[in-house]
């Protein structure tokens, strides 16, 4: 306890004020002490801000070959350019979608975490994965567009995950975030648990360009962000709304993605 009252060179306040550096060595020496723990598993990790061995061996990276327009990675490389039998079958209304890694056990737990726990101090990690993972997005994108939370979801929440992940994107890329250019206008119910077309349908008329910020959109080159993809409803949805508004291109850029066992057909 600081006692502010007595003279500075009394017996008392030097020994008050060699307590307070005491505490602060010791504060130090804890925090030093202290490793960083692996924001999975919360094991010690050497690395601050690091995945541990374990968890990152099992931690799934999308890489090429994949579908030139989903990013679904293919079992063999067929060539460059080539697109899968799902992008053909039932094309997106976004261009393309990268992502970083695969919706899996330890992708969810960082997900959950982000998300639900507040560990925003894990947004760094995952964006720079996703900016790596969505280099060739980025380098003639005019802008970010988070996918928006419905203003209850964010209350609740306290904040939105893909602002974060962008906003570290951004800083990395140097690609501007828009932030408001697109809204949520309708409270979706959650899509877990939902089929495809339920999905779908469950996300429709659900986002909207704010006439004020038109402007932002009209004829420019943007990267939606979100932290998954599923079904790819909610980002169609996003897509649709951006391209009705006059975007010339909207590619989608996700931390994770679900892939089918069976991987992408060609
Ligand atoms: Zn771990």
């Amino acid at each position: 306890m600081r006692q502010i009252a007595l003279p500075d060179g009394s017996r008392s306040g030097r020994l008050t004020r060699l307590a307070d550096a005491l505490r602060a060595t010791w504060r130090l020496a804890f925090d030093v002490a202290l490793p960083p723990l692996c924001p999975a598993c919360r094991d010690p990790v050497g690395e601050p801000r690091g995945l541990c061995p374990a968890c990152w061996s099992k931690l799934s990276f999308i890489a090429p070959p994949y579908c030139e327009r989903l990013g679904i990675p293919f079992v063999y490389d067929p060539g460059p350019g080539i697109l899968s039998m799902q992008a053909i079958a039932d094309p997106p209304a976004y261009g393309r979608a990268r992502a970083a890694v695969r919706y899996d056990e330890v992708a969810r737990t960082l997900v959950h975490a982000l998300k639900y726990s507040d560990r925003l101090d894990l947004a760094p990690i995952l964006g720079r994965w996703m900016a790596e993972a969505g280099r060739a997005l980025l380098a003639d994108a005019d802008a970010l567009v988070p996918v928006p939370l419905h203003w209850r979801r964010l209350w609740a929440r306290r904040f939105n995950q893909s602002a974060a992940l962008a906003g570290v994107i951004a800083a990395i890329s140097g690609v501007a975030v828009a932030p408001g250019a697109l809204k949520r206008v309708r409270a979706t119910p959650q899509q877990v648990g939902l089929s495809k077309s339920a999905r779908a349908v469950n996300v429709q008329g659900a986002f909207r360009v704010p006439d004020a910020v038109k402007a932002e959109v009209t004829g420019r080159r943007l990267v939606l962000v979100d932290d998954v993809l599923t079904s790819g409803a909610t980002l169609d949805a996003c897509a649709r709304a951006l391209l009705r508004a006059g975007a010339a291109r909207v590619d989608v850029l996700v931390f994770a993605r679900v892939v089918d066992a069976a991987r992408a057909t060609i």
